[in-house]
């Protein structure tokens, strides 16, 4: 199908006038023109005007094994001629039922139960509730209400979520709405919070945590941690053993663990979920974004027998998870996260994202040797490139001069789709990405920063 000249000017036009975008300020979204995308192939998306673009963030972090992926597409429709939905309110779905097997086999040791939603806010927010309530029921006090989380940390954006958050800019305008939550500092190596270089910290981070479990281990029930890495934050990669030793801690002061793996669940640091890189067993791990292989809204939030077992009891007791949503364990989602799943498998999609990682790490090398950027992260095929006003002192660029934005439109013109966090660039494709995709990624972005900041 050809969009006609006038209908491609409608859409345009529509958009501007009927959609109110997220994250977006709209003001001077209407004064651009709008990127609309019709369709897409592999790691290549097409914008209405037949225009080529990688897809350099994945479609938002989501997108597994490229666009169009057969073996996806023929289960969605698969089940798409059986039934679209039914409720997973006290009946149950093949789909469903066949994924939570499928997830329990790779998720970490010890996760036993599975229960649904539709995105990686429900998924936390579910957790937290979870936490909360098995708590008062099984722990004879009441007092253990609380939540221990990080600075810089983001899990999404309903009211529970928000407030287990840490990143100012997004979280800061609701604390009226939001429960209290005890906020350790993260390890944000560049601009650590306690003025120390990486090698000769001794991990104080890991100090002050301990020192906050301490005070706080009466009045909390549970920790909220991103494994590995902080990725709204600007992928904060945290230094190595700083997982495995918060476990460590939880375990020690008796707080359930929360490994909120919603950005880096399904291969994205090299592994199926960060908690594997450092053998770490979390007592609740939630999932969204890559769970259907990009292709549908569902998510998940995994837990033991032991927290599962402390819900159970006869109706009147009303020890039940009072918590559920419509779309909960839709059959179209999950036939596409169970082909997602096969797909890791058959393709031995794990061992190409080690590889193409190695690969990337190298192509990143050479953006160290522009003047304005002061900071490369990365781990598997995440990566941050934080850009600065002034390298020496670490000053950041001012808001006004929104440079990250002006970065990414650049890279828009070269044929390349990313989005900023601030001023730091994120690339993060689709794990199907091919060495030469890859160089084409790195190349246009190291360009459009240049043409952005200078040499
Ligand atoms: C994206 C994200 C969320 C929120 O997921 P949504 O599907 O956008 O609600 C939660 N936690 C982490 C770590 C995320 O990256």
């Amino acid at each position: 199908m050809v969009i006609s000249n006038a209908a491609r000017s409608r859409l345009a036009a529509h958009d501007k006038q009927h959609i109110w975008h997220p994250f977006t300020q709209m003001q001077e979204y209407v004064e651009e023109k709008p990127l609309i995308i019709e369709k897409g192939n592999g790691c290549t998306l097409f914008d209405i005007d037949g225009n080529a673009y990688l897809d350099g963030v994945a479609s938002l972090w989501t997108n597994v094994h490229g666009h169009r992926k057969a073996k996806l597409d023929n289960a969605v429709r698969d089940q798409l001629d059986r039934v679209a939905h039914t409720t997973l309110l006290g009946l149950s779905n093949v789909p469903a039922i066949s994924l939570a097997e499928k997830l329990i086999a790779v998720a970490p040791r010890g996760l036993t139960r599975v229960f649904y939603s539709d995105n990686g806010s429900t998924a936390v927010e579910i957790a937290l509730k979870m936490a909360f309530q098995y708590t008062r029921q099984c722990d004879g006090t009441n007092e253990k209400t609380g939540f221990i989380t990080f600075r810089n940390a983001y899990h999404g954006d309903t009211i529970g979520s928000v407030s287990v958050g840490g990143i100012d800019l997004f979280h800061e305008k609701y604390s009226p709405l939001l429960f209290t939550a005890h906020k350790a500092e993260s390890p944000y190596c560049y601009r650590c919070p306690f003025g120390l270089s990486p090698c000769a910290c001794g991990l104080e981070c890991l100090n002050r945590l301990e020192a906050l479990m301490r005070a706080r281990a009466r009045e909390v029930c549970a920790l909220v941690i991103e494994p590995l890495v902080q990725g709204a934050a600007g992928i904060l990669v945290h230094p190595p053993g700083f997982l495995r030793k918060v476990r460590e801690l939880c375990t020690r002061y008796d707080i359930l663990m929360i490994a909120d793996e919603v950005a880096v669940g399904f291969g994205k640091t090299g592994s199926m979920f960060a908690c594997d890189v450092e053998d770490v067993a979390p007592d609740m791990m939630t999932l969204a974004k890559g769970i259907s292989g990009g292709y549908l809204p569902l998510a998940a939030t995994l837990t033991t027998e032991k927290i599962y077992s402390g819900f159970l009891g006869r109706y009147e007791e009303f020890k039940t998870f009072f918590h559920g949503h419509t779309y909960t364990g839709n059959p179209l989602a999950c036939a596409a996260a169970i082909a997602n799943l096969e797909v890791f498998e058959e393709e031995r999609v794990l061992e190409h994202v080690r590889e193409i990682a190695r690969h990337m790490a190298e192509r990143l090398e050479s953006f160290r040797t522009l003047t304005h950027v002061g900071d490369v992260r990365r781990i598997g095929i995440m990566a941050g490139i934080e850009l600065v006003a002034d390298r020496a002192s670490r000053r950041p660029f001012a808001p006004e001069e929104k440079v990250g934005h002006r970065v990414i439109l650049e890279a828009r013109r070269r044929g390349l789709i990313i989005r900023p966090l601030g001023n730091v660039i994120v690339l993060m494709p689709p794990l199907a990405i091919s060495a030469e995709e890859i160089d084409r990624l790195c190349q246009i972005t190291f360009d459009s920063i240049r043409a952005v900041t200078g040499p």
